[in-house]
C-alpha cells in the first residue's frame, strides 16, 4: 500500500542494463517509463515524487535509498499504481528482497560523481551542503520538539557496510497531533501503526523503537534516497541540518545544473567502497 495514496500496489524489481540507471515503469500505463533522475522530480513536500508527461511515481525515497545501500546502479522498478509501497516504513524489506534475489556485478565500471567544490544551501534555519571527500558519508541533525526526540545528530560513512546495520531498518514517523492536518491535505491515507512510528503527545503509541535515535536515522535514510536522484553514486561528505525532501532535491538539482562542482570518475577495484549487502552476503557464504 502507498503511504500517502493508500492505494494498493504491486512492485517488481528487475535487472537493468549496464549504464541504464534506475528506471520506474508504470505497468498499468502501457509500461510508461520515468528515469529516477533529478530533472523528473515533481512535487516535494512530505515525500519525493517523480513526474514525466503528467505520469506520477510517488514516495520514491525509501526504495531508492535501499538501492544505493545495496550498491545497485541499474534496475527497472515496475509498479501497477502511482506510489511505491510503504511496507514497514523503512528500507529493510526492500534490502532483504534484493539480497534474496541476488546482485549481479556488471562488466562496465561504475561511474561516480566526485564532488570537487563545496556546495552549501541555506533556507532560514535549514541547511544542506556537500563537501569533497574520498568516500560517501552523510551527517544529519534534527531538532524536533518532542520529549522522545529533541536534538539528534547521526553520521554514517556508507563505504564500509554501515547502511544495512545502521540505517536500513529505521522507520518513518509522524505525530498523532499532525494527523488531521495531513489527512486534510490528502496525505497519509495509507498510514498505520504497522508502517510508521506514531508519536503521541509525550511518548510513542507503538513501541518499541528499533534504535533510540531511530528518527534521525530515518532522515539519513530519506536523504540517501533523495540524493540517489543525482543518478550516480556520490563521493562526497553531505551535511544536513533540519532539511527536508525539498532541500535534499534542491541540492541534487544544483549539482546536476552545475557540472563544475563535480567530476565523473571511476575507481579501481581496491579503493571501491563495498556495499552493505554484498559484504554481508560474502561473509554468509564463508
Ligand atoms: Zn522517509
Amino acid at each position: 500500500m502507498g503511504l500517502h495514496s493508500g492505494a494498493p500496489v504491486h512492485m517488481k524489481i528487475l535487472p537493468g542494463a549496464p549504464g541504464s540507471g534506475i528506471v520506474f515503469r508504470r505497468v498499468d500505463l502501457d509500461g510508461f517509463e520515468i528515469p529516477a533522475i533529478g530533472r523528473n522530480v515533481a512535487r516535494v513536500s512530505y515525500a519525493t515524487s517523480l513526474m514525466k508527461k503528467g505520469v506520477l511515481i510517488s514516495t520514491t525515497e525509501h526504495l531508492l535509498s535501499a538501492l544505493v545501500g545495496t550498491g545497485i546502479d541499474n534496475a527497472v522498478i515496475e509498479l501497477d499504481n502511482l506510489e511505491v509501497p510503504i511496507l514497514d516504513g523503512s528500507a529493510l524489506p526492500f534490502v532483504e528482497a534484493i539480497r534474496k534475489a541476488g546482485i549481479r556485478k556488471q562488466r562496465r565500471a561504475r561511474t561516480y560523481m566526485r564532488i570537487c567544490r563545496e556546495l552549501e544551501l541555506r533556507e532560514k534555519d535549514k541547511f544542506i551542503a556537500v563537501y569533497p571527500s574520498d568516500t560517501y558519508s552523510v551527517s544529519y541533525t534534527i531538532n524536533f520538539p518532542h520529549p522522545m526526540i529533541g536534538k539528534e545528530t547521526f553520521r554514517v560513512d556508507l563505504s564500509d557496510g554501515n547502511y544495512l546495520r545502521e540505517i536500513a531498518s529505521a522507520r518513518t514517523f509522524g505525530s498523532r497531533e499532525d494527523e488531521r492536518a495531513m489527512r486534510d491535505m490528502g496525505l497519509i491515507r495509507g498510514a498505520s501503526l504497522e508502517n510508521c512510528v506514531v508519536l503521541s503527545k509525550n511518548g510513542i503509541e507503538n513501541p518499541p523503537v528499533r534504535f533510540p535515535d531511530e528518527f534521525v536515522r530515518h532522515k539519513v535514510l530519506d536523504l540517501i534516497g533523495d540524493l540517489a536522484l543525482a543518478g550516480k553514486q556520490i563521493l562526497g561528505s553531505v551535511v544536513a541540518d533540519r532539511a527536508g525532501h525539498a532541500m535534499h532535491t534542491a541540492l541534487v538539482s544544483r549539482l546536476l545544473r552545475d557540472n563544475t562542482l563535480w567530476e565523473e570518475t571511476t575507481l579501481d577495484e581496491e579503493s571501491r567502497p563495498t556495499p552493505a549487502a554484498m559484504e554481508t552476503a560474502a561473509s554468509q557464504t564463508v
